[in-house]
């Protein structure tokens, strides 16, 4: 029997994690964390039989305690809550909260020894050092929950490190690929939350139209597989079949595919190294009359390279973009300010912060850093 807690459960792939987690008999949660969905809250708490529910939300936990009476389930509320249940000590943490919110949780589960399913990528962004430095010390592994870096690991397999030439991340290029930066600075937040083949939340989506969650991903691969910046390429792959590659110093390149699936991703960080059967569909590939690849606009999405700028910078500078980048699209999604002042606004940002983002390395001074970008974003004026 296996132990898990999945922390931000109701969200796009937290709730593709319980799917999988419900679909296997000697898999048991222990405990999940949510925002503000009670009702999914509720069904999931019922159904996987869980311990412990907790929001950071205290009237979200209000009424869940109400709505669970009739059980023996925890129901608790607040940030602090949230870290004490990642530091429950089970086998593996679950970590697809979104946004800034997720990085303490990732060090709580750290500190308490638990293996770590990250699908909160931006706890790499805004503390990739001291995330795998804390790791490191505490002898946690961290596992990917993001169909590029899920692929990697696998291509991984496939070779020595001291083979790997570069990683290729594959990106779908998100619904405005081949348009123009001018064309980009009339688009609507509707068509923006229109993905040709992920279904995701509309934080994740947005990062997919700007490409910062590329950008971003650029940053998780640079953490998670020790690579530099250098060894890290991204290819526009519109299908979304190949999840990314690994080229070796053979000049060879091992490929993952499979049909686009987070179920997929949740399944191998549960499961690794072994394989089972899965919830996801087969690949049919008489089906898919072809695979296209294409090079990325750097000119029109300037937020891809800001992922190699962060590996440059480091983790101050990353957490100035990914802060400044979250208030952004949340301005964006309320029609405050147009697509490419998300890109504008994360520059405003770390250009005033200028210098002071090069020396973070307490996690005070990267939420303050957080705290003070946010502020820059939430204020910027097109
Ligand atoms: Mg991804």
């Amino acid at each position: 029997m296996k132990t898990i807690t999945i922390l931000g459960s109701t969200g796009s792939v937290g709730t593709q994690t319980v799917d999988v987690a419900f679909n296997e008999r000697d898999v048991s949660v222990y405990g999940i964390s949510f925002n503000k969905n009670i009702k999914l809250a509720e069904s999931q708490a019922r159904s996987l039989g869980v311990k412990v529910a907790v929001s950071a939300d205290e009237d979200a936990a209000k009424d869940l305690r109400i709505l669970l009476a009739d059980t023996d389930i925890r129901v608790d509320a607040g940030k602090a809550a949230i870290e004490e249940l990642a530091s429950v000590k089970v086998d593996k943490v679950f970590n697809s909260i979104t946004g800034c919110a997720g990085l303490p949780a990732t060090l709580a589960a750290i500190r308490a020894k638990n293996e770590l399913a990250l699908a909160n990528k931006e706890s790499l962004v805004s503390a990739g050092q001291t995330v795998t430095e804390e790791a490191r010390k505490y002898g946690v592994s961290i596992l990917p929950v993001d169909s590029e870096h899920t692929a990697i690991h696998e291509c991984l397999r496939a070779g020595e490190r001291k083979e790997v030439k570069k990683l290729i991340l594959t990106a779908s290029g998100g619904p405005f690929f081949g348009k123009s930066k001018d064309e980009l600075e009339r688009v609507s937040v509707d068509d923006a939350l229109k993905h040709p083949s992920w279904n995701m939340g509309a934080k994740i989506t947005i990062d997919s139209a700007t490409l910062m969650n590329k950008g971003f991903e650029i940053v998780e691969a640079a953490y998670l597989f020790s690579v530099t910046c250098e060894q890290i390429d991204v290819v526009v792959h519109r299908q979304s079949i190949i999840h990314s590659m690994v080229e070796y110093i053979d000049n060879t390149v091992i490929a993952q595919m499979s049909v686009p699936d987070m179920r997929h991703c949740a399944e191998y960080a549960l499961h690794y190294p072994e394989r089972r059967s899965s919830l996801i569909g087969e690949l049919d590939l008489a089906k898919l009359s072809s695979l296209s690849f294409a090079k990325p606009d750097m000119d029109a999405f300037p937020m891809l390279s800001l992922g190699y700028e962060i590996i440059r910078r480091g983790q101050g500078y990353g957490a100035a973009v990914n802060a400044a980048n979250e208030c952004a699209v949340l301005r964006f999604i309320n029609r405050e300010i147009g697509f490419n002042d998300i890109y504008r606004s994360v520059k405003e940002a770390t250009d005033k912060l200028g210098s002071a983002l090069d020396s973070a390395t307490t996690t005070d001074a990267i939420y303050e850093i957080e705290k003070e970008a946010r502020a820059i974003a939430a204020h910027y004026n097109k």
